[in-house]
């Protein structure tokens, strides 16, 4: 079974993805940290995050890996575990410039479609449901205000000791939003079967058993 979650920066995605993935024993791929990880490699090749020809060549096979860790699953690039280098300020204000990179894409995407194979995944991303796994079985575009979002990814960051100003964090949110909407390759769009849910005031308990109730009407496949 294959599970697609889409949604704009910070609407608890992946949260609520790994929470769902881990009930009902599927794979979780968290796709944004991938677009982090080119991100991360081409600011560590000292490229510009523009220099599409440098970025993909700066990507060789295994550079981005995931690995389980204790709780939370590892993002490992060029060797060294970079699970907070891919959530700075720096690495969250440019990635949506390296995501728009058609070639950049066209190498992750594929490189999504081989890890979901074909096992039980739950996949969180933009693009999941319209272009990465277009037949997936479930699809739900999760959205929330930009103050609600802001006020999760302020909080996000003291959890890490980063100190980011709300203002700002908004401003960020709201920019990326418009990139991500905008670009010409597989833009953020809500597929046309995907089930829409607004976690603005809702807990993540809430939108966890939303998505499951999504599931559980799909296909019966009941939580552990
Ligand atoms: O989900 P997260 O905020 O970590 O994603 C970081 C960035 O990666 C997004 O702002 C977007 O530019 C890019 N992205 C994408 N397609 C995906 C997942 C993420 O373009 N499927």
């Amino acid at each position: 079974m294959q599970v697609a979650i889409d949604g704009p920066a910070s609407a608890g995605k992946s949260t609520v993805a790994k929470i769902v993935a881990k009930k009902l024993s599927f794979i979780y791929i968290d796709t944004g940290a991938m677009y982090r990880a080119c991100t991360l490699i081409a600011k560590n090749h000292g490229l510009d995050y523009g220099d599409e020809a440098g970025i993909l060549a700066a990507i060789t096979p295994g550079s981005i890996r995931f690995e389980a860790g204790q709780d939370e699953q590892r993002v490992i690039v060029e060797g060294e575990d970079a699970s907070l280098a891919i959530r700075t300020p720096e690495i969250t204000a440019n990635v949506s410039q390296v995501s728009a990179l058609p070639g950049v894409r066209a190498k992750m995407v594929s490189l999504q479609r081989e890890m979901a194979g074909t096992t039980n995944v739950i996949m969180d991303g933009r693009d999941i449901g319209t272009t990465v796994l277009p037949h997936a079985d479930v699809k739900i575009f999760l959205i929330a205000s930009i103050a609600a979002r802001a006020k999760r990814r302020e909080l996000d960051y003291a959890e890490k000791g980063i100190h980011e100003d709300y203002d700002k964090i908004y401003q960020d949110i709201k920019l990326r939003d418009y990139k991500d909407s905008h670009r010409e390759v597989s833009p953020l769009r809500k597929a046309d079967d995907a089930v829409e849910i607004d976690t603005s005031n809702l807990n993540i308990e809430q939108v966890v058993a939303a998505i499951l109730d999504v599931i559980a009407k799909k296909q019966k496949i009941s939580p552990k």
